[in-house]
């Protein structure tokens, strides 16, 4: 199955396509600019950068890590109109189990007023979400997608730093 080359999520229907590079969204097209730094940026730096992430105090709440990243699924419909996300948190565990259960109440409530995607869509989310909460990522090193982020992290920076040098 086809996943999203900027964020790494399986794409079950439709998605955006841009030359050979698959995405779910615009957003995540958006980021198909910085794929081409991503790819420039040593991976001893992502790997010490994302350690450091992980190692380090939570973001939203300041407490203990270990802090990963966190995916959140929403959904919701309007009639013929159904639009669903995922969202990655850096987060804390129980930061990112409040954002999953947040996006988890607004997909079960608004994900199936749309005919066919928001029924299709609505028990993929709200299952997801139920998924991320259940599975506890490895305490003690950083997630492939922690790896992936803090990479996407470095590339942003390093394109804003030719910004502002040039
Ligand atoms: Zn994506
Ligand atoms: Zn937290």
């Amino acid at each position: 199955m086809a996943k999203c080359d900027a964020c790494g999520t399986t794409i079950l229907f439709g998605g955006k396509r841009m030359g050979d590079q698959r995405y779910c969204n615009d957003t995540c097209a958006g980021q198909g600019v910085l794929l081409n730094r991503v790819r420039q940026i040593p991976d001893g730096d992502v790997v010490a950068f994302a350690n450091q992430v992980h190692s380090g105090n939570c973001p939203k709440c300041s407490g203990q890590g270990p802090v990963d990243v966190r995916d959140s699924y929403q959904v919701w419909s309007a009639i013929l109109f159904t639009r669903w996300k995922s969202t990655p948190h850096i987060l804390c565990r129980r930061c990112g189990v409040k954002a999953q259960a947040g996006d988890l109440a607004i997909s079960a409530v608004a994900g199936w007023w749309g005919f066919p995607w928001g029924l299709l869509m609505t028990p993929v989310q709200v299952g997801r979400n139920i998924w991320s909460m259940a599975v506890a990522h490895n305490p003690n090193q950083p997630s492939d997608a922690l790896l992936r982020q803090a990479r996407l992290i470095l590339a942003q920076r390093s394109l804003q730093d030719g910004r502002s040098q040039g």
